[in-house]
């Protein structure tokens, strides 16, 4: 591969690289698939909405999701807005009930779907990327290589995007993720419904895998972590003095942390416009959201396939269905926004503790952060 020149590079590992490799490969081009190696352990994300079936029924691969290690959605309980829990069914979606992933096999699985096909992948990251003459020169370790074609895909480090496009954000959300085992002594059967919880500092999910472990991830601002605490201690205190039901939860079904708590981001970022000459991004890069919609991966794949098809026909000549996808990225945003600023809204209990403070008055005042 050294010194190669491919029509059309996709950058980065996830779930939009690959939906993206299997588009392009289906339409006939050999994508060249730059996607580092994972670091192992746990990825948060596991609630795939019932909106991604068709999705993936297009990229072939909608009998991933049947496979023992995941798990069909059942009841949600929601305590938000209100102290009482309310119930919502995942069968009240026309398209089928939601599925609670595995979220590492499924990847692994998309990604063995596109190696399948006629895609070639290196697996370092992207070091350097600068375009002259039309074509893209990439740097990935000592390899050099020439595309007329990116798709960036780079999740929130938008690696291309965010130096072609303006970048914004509408929040700083953070989310500190734990995975808990049972105890093996403990006599409860762990439901599997998914808690919801609105509290002082912010918010918390939480749901049992198909592989019996506990996912917990409580969404708050980094700022409002007690300076001098520990991620893990603030999470463990908050757990105690702030949850009514996700603490009790917990500590009646026996279950404990195993793993080390940690700290990622989560709020919602984008880039505009999505797409250039040359370029586009998707997933993440694209459009990141705050995970209450539940809907990161099912914008990676529509995004990933959108982009993709658009690529293609930027390729012989048309881009008309790039200028299209960039707007119908923006077009998704704003929709968003206004879904978000409303669910927001609907929790009036805490107005006067920051994390809701500024929620209601951002969301209120629409006021859009240019993060670059
Ligand atoms: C705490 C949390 C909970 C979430 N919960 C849900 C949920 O329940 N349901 C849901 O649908 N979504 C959820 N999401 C969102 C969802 O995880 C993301 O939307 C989804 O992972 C986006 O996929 P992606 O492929 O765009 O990006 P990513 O999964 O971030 O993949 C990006 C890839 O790019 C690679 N990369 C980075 N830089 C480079 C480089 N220079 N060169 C090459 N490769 C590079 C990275 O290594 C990585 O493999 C959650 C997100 C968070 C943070």
């Amino acid at each position: 591969m050294r010194n190669a020149t491919v029509p059309v590079a996709v950058l980065g590992g996830g779930i939009a690289g690959a939906a993206a490799c299997i588009t392009l490969a289906a339409a006939g081009l050999r994508p060249l698939w730059i996607a580092p190696l994972g670091r192992g352990g746990d990825k948060p994300g596991e609630h795939l909405a019932p909106a991604a079936w068709p999705l993936l029924s297009k990229l072939g691969s909608s009998d991933l999701v049947a496979r023992s290690y995941h798990r069909p959605a059942g009841i949600t309980f929601s305590s938000w807005g209100s102290d009482h829990l309310a119930e919502r069914h995942s069968m009240v979606h026309l398209e089928g009930p939601a599925t609670v992933l595995n979220r590492m096999r499924f990847e692994a699985d998309l990604a063995d779907r596109a190696l399948n096909l006629d895609v070639e992948r290196i697996s370092a990251p992207v070091a350097q990327v600068s375009r002259q003459d039309d074509v893209w020169h990439l740097q990935v370790g000592d390899t050099r290589l020439r595309t007329f074609f990116l798709l960036d895909a780079t999740g929130r480090t938008a690696f291309v995007a965010r130096s072609r496009a303006s970048r914004f954000r509408a929040d700083r959300l953070a989310a500190l993720v734990g995975f808990l085992e049972q105890d093996p002594q403990a006599e409860v059967v762990p439901t599997r419904a998914t808690l919801v919880e609105a509290t002082a500092s912010g918010w918390w999910y939480v749901t049992l895998l198909a592989d019996d472990r506990l996912a917990l991830n409580h969404y708050t601002d980094p700022d409002l972590i007690p300076f001098g605490s520990s991620k893990a201690q603030a999470l463990l205190d908050r757990l105690s003095q702030e949850t009514r039901y996700v603490g009790r939860w917990i500590d009646e079904a026996g279950f404990r942390f195993v793993t080390p708590i940690k700290a990622t981001s989560a709020g919602t970022t984008w880039v505009a416009p999505a797409a250039g000459i040359g370029w586009a991004a998707i997933g993440d890069a694209a459009a990141a959201f705050d995970p209450l919609s539940s809907h990161g991966m099912t914008t990676a794949l529509w995004t990933a396939i959108a982009g993709a098809e658009a690529s293609v026909a930027a390729l012989s000549g048309d881009l008309r269905p790039l200028a299209a996808y960039a707007t119908k990225v923006a077009t998704g945003v704003q929709e968003f926004l206004s879904s978000q600023r409303e669910i927001y809204r609907r929790e009036q209990r805490f107005l006067n503790e920051p994390f809701w403070k500024r929620r209601h008055s951002q969301h209120a005042s629409n006021t859009l952060q240019d993060d670059t």
